[in-house]
């Protein structure tokens, strides 16, 4: 089930609890904070005193998958969960995860966040010498590399899954439990978030760090790129994969995916977005009247953005907290009808008034036409629009579902073109300098924007237009 109405998809959240009695119900908790990642399946798996990995999973949201007597169900203190929200593979049970492998050579399972590119070459080599798959997810391959290894070769678990590692390529955060331990590993290039905290003498592994205050843990650490972090009973140890290390932290987890109350290597998101904000001023200022933020993801960067100009933020726009995530709406007809019960501009409020408008980012352009046109019909005078990101122009390679190439309004029109068609008095974006300034980094995955992809891609993006994969 793909959501409509939101144009960016988040990709999945992973969560893995050690050490800690009834890691189930913590995992279940953990889930639901990360639940903004993935909304149509989740699963959890735990592995009990005996040995035995026991798993619960299914489509929906962790409160409808989940209830007392299935959490009583996986008794345990190691366990890993996942939330997904469908970017390669199908929309299916079998591809819900973590996903659960038996094998001679002891069991394990697996969750995975992002998205890998050599995915069909590797499915076609391992088909090709004798692999079974269960579902069409790309994350299942890395298994099958680990239980190769494992059995053909006779590799100690760590070196299979360091070898497994080096021979897939993309972007991921996989959290990988065995009998006796659970193993965390982030990809070199550092797209995808995975952090590390403490809970009592346990540890508790998740994609963000907002999942670590709901259950009372502390923030230990982000694992490092291209690590794996391994935990068991001797407690915490550390090795990589590859020398090849860098920092591309995927831009869009701040700019829209992530909770305002996560930090991302060091830094927090709403303190990055509501910086955003004040640069966006900076280098687009509007003669106006008000600042108002597209709610939830551009509140941030709003409020950035009044404090920089001195302009009033103000509530024009209000969110129908209570309609939840618009689902399934295929026709362009339904997605327009969604973003008006999702949203309505606040006609007191906008009457008359000269609106600095601010979102986090521009992708089809369907949702701001509408929310445009929604407050000019409130009575706003103008509407400037600011985007608290440049322009996107490229797919995403890396598990975020942005749309199809040739969707993309920024990809074939001119600044004027876009500012016609969403009918606004003014549009800015904002720069990547000031995504990096943010963010004080140096590196980012900016790909989206400007095409710079961190990893060999192995198909062009025409190919992969064509196969719909975005
Ligand atoms: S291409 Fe864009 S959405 Fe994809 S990982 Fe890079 S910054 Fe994130």
């Amino acid at each position: 089930m793909k959501q409509q109405g939101a144009e960016i998809h988040e990709e999945c959240g992973v969560f893995g609890i050690f050490g800690v009695p009834d890691a189930a119900n913590l995992v279940y908790y953990g889930l639901h904070s990360l639940q903004h990642r993935g909304q149509e399946g989740c699963g959890i798996v735990v592995c009990g005193e005996d040995g035995v990995l026991r798993r619960v999973k299914g489509q929906g949201l962790v409160s409808e998958v989940f209830d007392e007597d299935k959490l009583g169900s996986l008794p345990g203190s190691m366990a890993i969960g996942h939330v997904r929200y469908s970017t390669t593979g199908a929309s299916t049970i079998e591809n819900v995860q973590p996903f659960l492998f038996h094998h001679n050579t002891g069991d394990f399972a697996l969750a995975h966040n992002g998205n890998l590119v050599n995915s069909q070459q590797l499915r076609r080599y391992l088909e090709d010498s004798g692999s079974l798959f269960q579902s069409s997810s790309d994350s299942e391959i890395l298994a099958h590399l680990i239980r190769k290894d494992t059995q053909d070769r006779k590799k100690p678990r760590i070196i299979a899954i360091r070898d497994a590692l080096n021979m897939i390529e993309g972007a991921f955060a996989f959290l990988i439990l065995t009998r006796h331990r659970i193993y965390a590993c982030r990809d070199k290039h550092g797209l995808r978030p995975l952090s590390l905290g403490r809970l009592g003498d346990g540890y508790v592994l998740s994609s963000e760090t907002c999942a670590f205050d709901v259950i009372g843990a502390e923030f230990v650490r982000d694992i490092e790129p291209g690590e794996i972090v391994t935990i068991d009973h001797q407690g915490v140890r550390s090795s990589f994969y590859s020398d090849f290390r860098h920092h591309f932290m995927c831009a869009m987890e701040y700019i829209y995916f992530s909770r305002p109350d996560s930090d991302i290597e060091g830094c927090n998101v709403h303190n990055f977005r509501k910086l955003t904000g004040r640069l966006l001023y900076e280098e687009a200022p509007a003669d106006a009247d008000i600042v108002v933020g597209v709610p939830d993801s551009s509140l941030s960067a709003a409020m950035g953005y009044s404090e920089a100009s001195g302009l009033p933020y103000e509530m024009g726009l209000v969110k129908n907290k209570y309609i939840g995530r618009t689902f399934i709406q295929p026709s362009q007809a339904m997605r327009e009808k969604g973003v008006k019960m999702k949203m309505s501009a606040v006609k007191t409020v906008v009457s008359g008034k000269r609106v600095v408008l601010i979102d986090d980012s521009l992708v089809r352009g369907t949702t701001s036409k509408r929310i445009v046109r929604m407050l000019r019909d409130a009575g706003a005078s103008e509407v400037h629009l600011r985007l608290a990101s440049p322009p996107i122009t490229r797919p995403c390679f890396y598990g975020v579902d942005i749309s199809t190439y040739d969707e993309l309004i920024c990809a074939h029109k001119s600044l004027e073109e876009v500012r016609e068609i969403l009918d606004v008095d003014s549009l800015a974006f904002l720069s990547e300098r000031a995504l990096y300034e943010a963010g004080r980094r140096s590196e980012l995955c900016l790909a989206c924007f400007n095409g710079h992809y961190p990893t060999y891609l192995y198909q062009s993006i025409e190919e992969a237009n064509k196969d719909g994969k975005f």
